[in-house]
């Protein structure tokens, strides 16, 4: 028999960066006691904090100081003043401003989490169970989350931050017309079985091709050249996109971008959300033959180019792997609506489809206020309110963006339970 639990507010399912996002955004912004009074359940098995960022065998595509600056604005005494000086936090300042190793970042998370985890347990109104959500089913008045241990949670509304799972069907995804992985599927990859240490690492040796252009597929390709791979071609569909603090610096540094569409109307920076960074732009910048650069022994081919149209089925037919590296969807559990129906998420080709506040869209169209969903596979497409380079088509994903400006659309709407004007992401 399931046992019975209170009502809650809000049910979180998933502790990991996005869900803990509006948590800290409030206690930054001095909403965190409005917030928790509404009575919160946060359903997550592991630590409270890193997620999938614990597990990734790479470097951050983010400088150390943004993963600090939610420290920034939060109150001097209490419970998250003492981040400030722990070891963890002294180690991640150390690399501010460069690129850390993701199991740099995900130590200094998990001890945010550990104080998120504090603060909802010290509530009266607010539960941590260390355990899966395993369905979520809509009620006439709101939802219940099924969890693995069998509990039945009621709340007005749930928020699903469970993480991405590979975009489905990626093993037999058409690059571009005429360009297809379906005859290659046995050798297919995703970029998360080399990346994630959660995986076992496909053994590769010989010839490699990566498929895609973001920091997941140059991140493969890093792991390759360090493996046993003797030749990586990259196949990617939309030329190759950097990020620079600003115009200035990207024309300085040879590279070519548009003037309009690749800048951030709100920052200037360049390929802000698109851009790669770190590691990823050394590699992608030796490839493209900036000056400077240290060749990288990486063949570049565009798909959708007649040039290049040749040489990419060839590389493909030759190739002892293919990673395929072209997003997530998010990894919800089954969903079903208050006649027991299943509700099936609409997925789009960047991953499930939410509102521009996060509501979750369904494959009829319908968007349901009661289910708010972000996250990797889930990200909100960049709004007028969070800028970004208007070229970039894919999702606002990063865990700055979690702690502050979706952090603050997704607060607001679990505040206000706001709910009219919505666009389809
Ligand atoms: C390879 C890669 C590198 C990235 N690097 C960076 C970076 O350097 N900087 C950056 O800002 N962003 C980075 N991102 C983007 C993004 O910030 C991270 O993916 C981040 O981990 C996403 O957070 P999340 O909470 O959505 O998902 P996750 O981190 O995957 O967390 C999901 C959480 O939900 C839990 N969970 C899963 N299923 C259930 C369930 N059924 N019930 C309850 N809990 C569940 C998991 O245990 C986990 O804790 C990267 C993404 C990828 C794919």
């Amino acid at each position: 028999m399931p046992s019975a639990e209170p009502h809650f507010g809000l049910v979180f399912c998933g502790g990991g960066p996005a869900a803990l996002g509006p948590i800290v955004t409030a206690a930054r912004s001095g909403r965190l006691g409005e917030l928790l009074d509404r009575g919160i359940a946060l359903v997550e098995p592991g630590p409270l904090g890193p997620g999938g960022l614990a597990h990734y065998r790479i470097g951050a595509n983010s400088l150390g100081g943004p993963f600090l600056e939610c420290l920034d604005g939060l109150p001097d005494t209490g419970p998250f003043a003492a981040l400030r000086d722990l070891p963890e936090t002294r180690l991640l300042r150390e690399h501010a401003d460069d690129h850390p190793p993701l199991s740099v970042v995900a130590p200094f998370l998990t001890r945010l989490g550990a104080v998120v985890g504090a603060l909802l347990e010290a509530h009266p109104r607010c539960a941590v169970f260390a355990d899966r959500a395993e369905a979520v089913r809509l009620t006439a008045d709101g939802v219940v989350v099924t969890t693995g241990s069998g509990r039945e949670l009621t709340a007005r509304r749930a928020v699903l931050a469970t993480g991405g799972r590979p975009l489905g069907g990626y093993a037999d995804a058409e690059v571009v017309p005429g360009l297809e992985l379906a005859p290659h599927r046995d050798k297919v990859r995703h970029s998360s079985s080399l990346i994630d240490a959660r995986h076992t690492p496909p053994a590769v040796r010989g010839k490699a091709v990566v498929v895609g252009g973001s920091h997941s597929a140059w991140s493969a390709v890093d792991l390759l050249l360090a493996g046993e791979a003797d030749e990586v071609t990259v196949i990617h569909r939309t030329g190759l996109r950097l990020f620079y603090d600003g115009a200035d610096a990207a024309r300085a540094d040879g590279y070519a971008f548009d003037p309009e569409l690749d800048v951030c109307p709100l920052n200037g920076r360049v390929n802000r959300y698109g851009g790669l960074r770190g590691r990823a732009h050394e590699l992608a910048r030796a490839a493209l033959g900036l000056p400077g650069a240290d060749p990288a022994p990486v063949r570049l081919l565009r798909a959708g180019d007649p040039q290049d149209a040749e040489a990419a089925h060839k590389a493909l037919a030759e190739a002892d792997v293919i990673v395929m590296a072209n997003g997530f969807e998010a990894a919800l559990p089954p969903l079903s609506r208050a006649d027991g129906t299943a509700l099936t998420p609409a997925t789009g080709p960047t991953g499930t489809v939410v509102t521009d506040r996060g509501h979750l869209v369904d494959t009829e169209g319908a968007a349901h206020p009661r289910l708010v969903a972000y996250g990797l596979g889930a990200g909100l497409a960049p709004s007028a309110d969070i800028g970004g380079e208007p070229s970039y088509a894919r999702r606002a994903d990063g865990v700055w963006l979690y702690q502050h400006d979706i952090g603050e659309i997704v607060l607001d709407d679990l505040l206000n339970e706001a709910t009219t004007g919505e666009t389809h992401s």
